[in-house]
């Protein structure tokens, strides 16, 4: 089967699809029309799960956009696969371009209820959102592997390259953050399995973070790699040396940050979540549009909710000695702890300063989450040695990579706590406005106009051929 969401105009914004489910006059069935992209493993798929807008409803006064989940067959008249898309990278997937005309899908093909497909759509993303990290901590795996071996392999300058210290700063922090990554897979999985546990925010935590360290690990085994990094793994056996796939790993690996909602929609969503609270009880408080009535509601509702949950921010076990079981790794905890609290104050001041705009801040509310997913990262690191350690495996050796990863992030953490008020945001915002306005079109003349020349060829470049035709 094949999911299909996106289209050309609504990518991470699904709620401005065109494709509509038009209801037919026999009542019974819907008419489904528009054009969906990039479904993973839509050329071969029999089933498809389509996502599409059905008649708004009124509510409360209000037009309420509806999007419906259908099951369609692939055989049913007006169904086109009209082509295979081609990648970077994964280019084993099956993945093509949709068009809906005139389909006729029965009443019964709903999934869920009329107008749920949204929050179908946000389920289903849940489960790529857990399985995705865990196999990119394979890919992290996988690379540490490599570097270890080449590391200890590779003489240059007279010793192993992991002997010196860019190598070996490298390869420290390859081990104990793939040791982190696993450490929040696995975290999230156990939550899942439990039962009964909102898995949303973890999930887009393990998401953006697992995705993103995998990245920078990906990237720094092919510099370990050096110039065999970079080669492909057919040249490197055809010189007779090991095929090792680096370079293919890195394109394969890419599209992680992007797919299953990207790392920024990752951090949108994250904020949103810490804000909104905030925004509901003293939203008004902090806009100017709001009336002196209004105003004076959320002060009492404010004042009421901040008296008790503000000095809660101050006081906590992350100055005390505890945490002892964790031996090493206590003092990190501690921190977590610690810096969690702070993190709640921040916000609170960030709200202060910036006042509704905070929602469009995206500078500063990202830092919020950065710092976030660290403190989890530390916590489920710490978490993992520790029942490392109880089963009696590889205790020490948990506790030195979890201790090591806590030690850096702690300081990531830090710069990020210092950036919440002390940035270039606004400089930055500014200059990013004059360069998409065009001002500064001048810094990219100088070359042999590559983007020009390729768009006058594209219409000539032969599409990849296809192993089969794919059926319409
Ligand atoms: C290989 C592959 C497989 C896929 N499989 C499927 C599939 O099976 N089914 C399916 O329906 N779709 C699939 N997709 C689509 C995928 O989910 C989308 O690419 C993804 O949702 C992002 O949409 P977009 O590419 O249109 O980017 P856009 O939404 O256009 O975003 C472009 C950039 O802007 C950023 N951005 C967007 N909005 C904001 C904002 N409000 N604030 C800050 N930054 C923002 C994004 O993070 C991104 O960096 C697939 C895509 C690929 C490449």
């Amino acid at each position: 089967s094949a999911f299909a969401l996106t289209e050309v105009h609504a990518g991470s914004d699904p709620a401005n699809m065109s494709t509509t489910a038009t209801p037919a006059e026999d009542g019974a069935s819907f008419i489904l029309n528009g054009e969906k992209l990039w479904c993973t493993n839509g050329t071969r798929a029999e089933l498809l799960v389509v996502m599409a807008r059905t008649p708004s409803k009124i509510v409360a006064g209000k037009e309420k956009r509806q999007i419906t989940a259908f099951i369609v067959e692939v055989g049913w008249p007006g169904v086109e696969i009209v082509r295979r898309c081609h990648f970077m990278g994964l280019r084993a997937l099956e993945n093509g371009v949709i068009r809906f005309t005139n389909v006729r899908v029965p009443r019964e093909n709903i999934l869920w209820k009329e107008g749920s497909g949204l929050k179908l759509a946000l389920i289903t993303l849940n489960t790529g959102r857990l399985t995705l990290p865990s196999s990119v901590t394979g890919c992290a795996k996988a690379a540490l592997e490599i570097c270890r071996r080449w590391s200890n392999e590779r003489v240059q300058w007279g010793v192993p390259i992991g002997r010196h210290e860019a190598i070996a700063e490298k390869l420290a922090r390859m081990a104990s953050t793939t040791f982190a990554m696993e450490a929040i897979s696995e975290l999230c999985a156990a939550l899942v399995d439990r039962g009964g546990y909102d898995i949303r925010l973890e999930a887009a935590v393990a998401k953006m973070f697992n995705s993103e360290a995998g990245w920078k690990i990906v990237d720094e085994a092919l510099q370990i790699r050096g110039g065999r990094g970079y080669e492909t793994a057919s040249s490197l056996a055809a010189r007779g040396e090991e095929p090792i796939p680096l370079e293919r790993m890195m394109r394969d690996y890419r599209i992680n940050l992007i797919f299953e909602g990207s790392s920024e929609i990752m951090r949108l969503f994250l904020a949103r979540e810490a804000v909104d609270r905030h925004l509901q009880l003293a939203g008004d408080l902090v806009n100017p549009k709001a009336s002196a009535g209004a105003k004076l509601r959320a002060l009492v509702k404010a004042g009421l909710f901040y008296a008790a949950w503000y000095p809660r921010l101050w006081f906590g076990a992350g100055y005390l000695p505890s945490f002892g079981e964790f031996g090493v790794l206590s003092t990190h905890l501690r921190y977590v702890e610690r810096s969690s609290r702070r993190l709640a104050r921040m916000l609170l001041y960030a709200m202060m300063r910036h006042g509704a705009r905070l929602e469009r801040k995206q500078m500063t509310l990202f830092r919020f989450v950065e710092i976030g997913a660290e403190l989890f990262a530390m916590t489920s690191a710490c978490v993992r040695a520790r029942m490392l350690q109880k089963r009696g495996e590889q205790g020490e050796q948990a506790a030195a990579l979890a201790d090591h990863f806590c030690r850096l992030a702690h300081r990531r953490v830090e710069a990020s706590f210092r950036a919440i008020f002390h940035n270039d945001d606004d400089a930055t915002y500014r200059l990013s406005q004059r360069v998409t306005s065009g001002e500064f079109t001048w810094l990219e003349q100088g070359i042999v106009g590559l983007n020009h020349a390729l768009r006058e060829v594209a219409h000539t470049i032969p599409e990849v051929p296809e192993r089969e035709p794919v059926h319409s």
